[in-house]
């Protein structure tokens, strides 16, 4: 798929999200939130649900946790520009209470079509619904952190997943501030990683499968320098995934 078909797909997924009526979250929505970000991207960024200001706006992470969002990515240089930023469920539940399995079943089809029009490399989850929708039966407590290859039932059978605490969690707890920072250093070793994988499985390529163990400790976190190399659009998204590999990340001889 070109870069303009996948933007095609994204936004005909964002019009029929607007206008949908698959859940009760819809009586009680302001506006639907689809997602927003590049179609360019390899990183996908998968939160809970829309809360009071998504609602309002439409956009995703724009309230307090999108702020800490966008600090996150700051802290690897990396922009909300440069990603694809989606949820589990596209409209706000009541109160922020937490989405009910039948709205997160009744949303899935989207998540599903959203992942494979992007065909992302790496997905970010952030908290534990989104975590469960790709990883089911992961603690977050002892994943958040580390990467592993996502549930082929996740729609996302070719990603790697790279499991994170809620931005919001964070919000009124010092050590889960500092955990997320301190895992947001590893997003970017993950994305190399998935790259890597991604082309060891390419046709013609030969190699193993680098899928993280998850009984082993985290990737050691990347560098900001480092970090600032492996961009979330390697520009190689029409390529091979043997191109894929050949970013600027190899060529400062990183892996
Ligand atoms: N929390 C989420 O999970 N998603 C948003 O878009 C905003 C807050």
């Amino acid at each position: 798929m070109t870069e303009a078909e996948r933007q095609a797909a994204l936004d005909d997924i964002g019009a029929e999200v607007a206008t949908c009526t698959r859940c009760r979250l819809h009586q009680t929505r302001t506006k639907a939130v689809p997602g927003e970000g590049t179609a360019a991207t390899e990183v996908m960024f998968v939160g809970e649900g829309p809360g009071f200001n998504e609602d309002r706006q439409g956009r995703p992470f724009v309230g307090q946790a999108g702020a800490k969002l966008d600090a996150l990515l700051a802290a690897v240089l990396w922009t909300r520009k440069e990603v694809f930023i989606t949820n589990v469920v596209k409209c706000r539940p009541p109160e922020n209470r937490d989405p009910e399995p039948d709205e997160i079943a009744a949303c899935g089809p989207f998540l599903e079509r959203q992942l494979a029009a992007l065909d992302p490399a790496l997905v970010v989850t952030l908290g534990r619904f989104s975590m469960a929708r790709f990883n089911p039966g992961a603690r977050i407590g002892q994943v958040h952190g580390t990467y592993r290859q996502a549930d082929p039932q996740s729609g996302a059978p070719e990603a790697l997943t790279f499991a994170m605490y809620h931005p919001a969690a964070a919000l009124h707890q010092a050590s889960l501030n500092e955990a997320l920072f301190r895992d947001m250093l590893g997003v970017p070793a993950a994305l190399l990683e998935a790259r890597k994988m991604r082309a060891s499985r390419s046709p013609g390529a030969s190699g193993s499968d680098a899928i993280h163990d998850p009984q082993q400790p985290p990737p050691a976190p990347a560098a900001p320098d480092s970090a600032a190399a492996a961009e979330p659009m390697s520009g190689a998204r029409e390529s091979t995934g043997a191109d894929a590999d050949s970013g600027p990340t190899d060529q400062l001889g990183l892996f």
